[in-house]
């Protein structure tokens, strides 16, 4: 399996070189030269193989032999090793639960896959430098990619956050870790963030001092691994209701990476049913797909903060999978958008009438599949705990916070505070390595 750039202006590259590198040097996306295609009969075996072994079949062919097989399969146990269970919240909405991993939120399986690959690498050659993995957070990727890389030998991970714009929790998350992680508490949005981090990729000094690497879902070993908890939810579906029945499928988007990922994996072959993007007021992707205008917007701040980006990374993967063809894209994807306002009211409704806790992003996707109008799943990709303020205040009631977590509160915050500017930051690093 190669990899090549949506660029078009690099060479292809292999699993390997395209997980340590994160981005193409045409600073395109990376995409698989072909996406591997299940038979029937594989597709059958899936419905009962256990979450491990499934694992390992899914990402075998995208992996294309550069970790043996041995350490893949233990790489894939140890990445799904968390429940990912499918809850009905009305007769015809449920709610696959993504947040039952160590962070409590669907990036932990992205980022443990990730982590351990670049260990498996980075132990494997003779590299004269570490990597250093550098990552942009507006919560949620911070903390998974902190415990997803903690202790892992030959990696330094460096998380830039927006200062003040993330949960007292995920701020915890991202803060308290030590050893290879270092928190950058950035005066600035997540989308400052982000240019800082796609600017040091493009800095010819930086890149020479450090083999820098992305762990945003534009990296494919963080992206791709996102395509499991469709087949694991699918396995459910089936047990369920049967193959005759499609599963639509509605996902709380951002980044477009995991939407991105479920659509990978119905064009490998497993039959998904229709893709549904909820979006918050951050919607370029929703006007799109109604005005066929692809309108970029500086990002703005709401309650489903891990949503709130102007102009999305992966887009260009899904316009890849459909051929670049507009209408191919209109028949499997829809999106719908919504406020703050309909965001919080609906986690007050959904409790009442389904007692049922939503999380800020699992209640826009919950309008969304309530706009869609046909029996839908919606994947609720953050634990409500996460977003207290406005989860407690729709509810009226406070929520418990989860043992895995109860650690967190006993622990000190230590980041170090940055301007938001490139140069700023640039010379932080700089000065690092010669330290
Ligand atoms: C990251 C995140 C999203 C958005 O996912 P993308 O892959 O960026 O579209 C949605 N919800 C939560 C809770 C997240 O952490």
């Amino acid at each position: 399996m190669q990899y090549y750039s949506l660029g078009k202006q690099s060479p292809n590259v292999d699993f390997k070189t395209a997980a340590i590198t994160g981005q193409a040097p045409d600073k395109g996306l990376y995409f698989p030269t072909q996406i591997p295609k299940f038979t029937a009969e594989q597709i059958e075996k899936f419905k009962t193989l256990d979450k491990a072994s499934l694992a390992f079949e899914v990402m075998k062919p995208y992996v294309g032999g550069m970790i043996d097989d041995a350490t893949l399969q233990q790489i894939c146990a140890e990445t799904i090793n968390f429940d990912f269970p499918l809850v009905p919240i009305t007769d015809t909405i449920s709610s696959l639960e993504l947040f039952h991993g160590p962070t409590l939120a669907f990036k932990d399986v992205g980022a443990r896959f990730m982590s351990r690959c670049l260990g498996y690498f980075s132990k494997h050659t003779r590299a004269e430098k570490p990597s250093t993995v550098l990552v942009a957070t507006s919560g949620d990727t911070g903390g998974a990619v902190a415990n997803g890389f903690l202790g892992v030998a030959g990696v330094e991970v460096i998380i830039l956050y927006p200062k003040g714009k993330v949960s007292p929790i995920q701020e915890l998350q991202l803060t308290t870790c030590g050893q290879n992680i270092t928190a950058l508490e950035v005066e600035g949005s997540f989308d400052d963030c982000q240019a800082i981090v796609k600017d040091a990729f493009m800095d010819a000094e930086l890149n020479a001092a450090y083999n820098l690497t992305s762990a945003n879902s534009i990296n494919v070993a963080r992206w791709l691994p996102q395509q499991l908890y469709y087949f694991f939810a699918w396995q459910q579906w089936v047990a369920k209701y049967g193959d005759k029945v499609p599963m639509h499928i509605v996902v709380p988007s951002g980044n477009f990476g995991n939407i991105c990922a479920g659509m990978m994996a119905k064009a490998s072959g497993l039959p998904l049913g229709h893709f549904v993007a909820a979006c918050n007021d951050n919607n370029v992707v929703t006007r799109y797909l109604d005005s066929g205008n692809y309108e970029v917007r500086k990002a703005v701040a709401t309650v489903s903060n891990a949503m709130d980006v102007g102009n999305p990374s992966n887009f260009v993967r899904i316009m890849e999978i459909m051929q670049n063809n507009f209408e191919a894209l209109k028949s499997g994807l829809s999106s719908y958008s919504y406020d703050d306002v309909a965001t919080a009211s609906t986690i007050h409704r959904v409790y009442k009438t389904n007692n049922y806790i939503l999380d800020p992003h699992g209640a826009v996707a919950f309008l969304a599949a309530e706009a869609f109008n046909q029996p839908a799943i919606i994947l609720e990709t953050a634990h409500p705990v996460k977003f207290p303020e406005v989860v407690e205040e729709a509810i009226g009631e406070t929520i418990a916070i989860p043992d895995s977590v109860q650690f967190l509160l006993d622990k000190e915050k230590v980041a170090i505070p940055m301007d938001a500017k490139f140069g700023v930051f640039k010379s932080w690093m700089l000065n690092k390595v010669t330290a």
